[in-house]
């Protein structure tokens, strides 16, 4: 699974970790990039927001045509499976360099991380996974897929 291991320190306490993760018959480079969150009162809970391919570049099922929620509910369904695979993805990606990322950079025990889709903002536009024990930063897992030779 590993072919690349990478740590970088860069400027403004900003920390990064790149590794090359094979699915299937294709390789990404997940880069993980780890940012103290700003504290005001106490110290929030780790957040990780992952940007990965769509479930159809990976093996998974096509994107469902646009349709108005309620229009057709087979269709509704379709999203909601769509929906649910794009988590999946996001989290088999997380998962698969999360903990090596931690332990390189010195980034706190995460622990569990459950997906959410107000982990960044309460109106829902950074969905993002929430941290049951970590505290203190915010994770970004980049996805690339690396173009074949
Ligand atoms: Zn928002």
């Amino acid at each position: 699974m590993t072919l690349k291991l990478e740590v970088t320190k860069r400027a403004g306490g900003t920390l990064n970790y790149a590794e090359r993760v094979q699915a299937g018959d294709q390789y990404f480079d997940v880069t993980v990039t780890c940012r103290r969150a700003s504290a005001s009162r106490s110290i929030p809970k780790t957040r990780v927001y992952v940007h990965a391919p769509n479930p159809e570049d990976v093996g998974g099922m096509a994107k469902p045509e646009y349709t108005t929620r309620g229009d057709d509910p087979e269709n509704d369904k379709r999203w909601r499976q769509y929906n649910w695979q794009e988590i999946k993805v996001m989290r088999l990606f997380a998962d698969a360099v999360l903990e090596d990322a931690c332990k390189a950079l010195g980034v706190t025990e995460l622990g569990v991380i459950h997906f959410s889709r107000k982990a960044g903002c309460s109106c829902g536009c950074s969905p993002g996974f929430v941290a049951r024990k970590g505290r203190g930063w915010n994770v970004w897992v980049d996805v690339e897929l690396v173009e074949k030779k």
